[in-house]
């Protein structure tokens, strides 16, 4: 199956059991893709659907429904710092393909970006093209930016974890011992300058759990990346286990 092409498709397309397409995603399987009639394709929601399809001219036939078994068994939400220039494309690419389920662009007191409208759509273009690559079921969310201190009072999860430059704090490895498969998770990361004392202290106050990602100190757009690989290689191991 994985040889198949696939393309995003929007609810509103589904009607029965066809896909309406859009003139840039005929365009894009037809000229780009070089998909002639009857050649099949497959489409996904980005919310954990995917099917397999089959071109016909301007709609699409709806051959079945397929099983992907690429998710991560706990839905992690990463509140990202915005780091300088475009290092957040970086950030969502990766974490994409990582598997996280929600990225918050955080403004925090250093802060030095404050993007602009456009960049939203870019972040959500790149999450998009990450997800079809990666071969996942879902897009990741990725929210409007927000103040950290919002992102703190908004953020509910059954464990919070803060990664902090320095300091003497867990691993984020041995924190997550703890967690289970039908836990959730946040992992907040800062900016170039790190986080304020008084930032520190919201999010202890919060819930969040201190934590450590190595005795080096990381760059804002590796520090996300490095978390999210840490976690996702314990609770994957946590699914094999069970699964053997
Ligand atoms: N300027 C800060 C300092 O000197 O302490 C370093 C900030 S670091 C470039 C950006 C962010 O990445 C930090 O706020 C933290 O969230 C995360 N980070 C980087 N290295 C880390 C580490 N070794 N452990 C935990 N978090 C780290």
């Amino acid at each position: 199956m994985s040889q198949l092409q696939r393309i995003a498709i929007a609810p509103s397309q589904l009607q029965q059991e066809q896909i309406l397409l859009t003139k840039e995603q005929q365009h894009y399987l037809e000229r780009v893709l070089r998909l002639r009639e009857g050649d099949r394709f497959i489409a996904i929601n980005g919310k954990g659907k995917w099917w397999l399809a089959q071109l016909e001219g301007e709609k699409a036939q709806i051959l079945e429904s397929l099983t992907v078994e690429t998710e991560l068994p706990v839905s992690i939400t990463l509140m990202v710092a915005l780091p300088k220039g475009n290092g957040f494309d970086d950030v969502v690419r990766c974490c994409t393909e990582l598997g996280v389920g929600v990225i918050v662009p955080v403004v925090s007191d250093r802060t030095l970006l404050h993007p602009s409208p456009q960049k939203l759509e870019r972040w959500l273009r790149i999450a998009q093209e990450a997800a079809e690559q990666s071969e996942r079921s879902f897009v990741p969310t990725i929210l409007e930016p927000v103040s950290f201190m919002t992102s703190l009072a908004t953020g509910t999860a059954n464990y919070s974890y803060i990664c902090e430059a320095r300091g003497s704090y867990p691993h984020l490895r041995e924190a997550i011992n703890q967690v289970s498969t039908t836990s959730d998770i946040i992992i907040a990361t800062g900016p170039e300058g790190g986080w304020t004392d008084k930032e520190l202290k919201h999010a202890l106050d919060a819930g969040f759990q201190p934590v450590s990602l190595g005795r080096r100190i990381l760059r804002a757009v590796t520090a996300p990346v490095v978390a999210l690989s840490v976690v996702a290689a314990q609770l994957e191991s946590l699914t094999f286990d069970s699964a053997s």
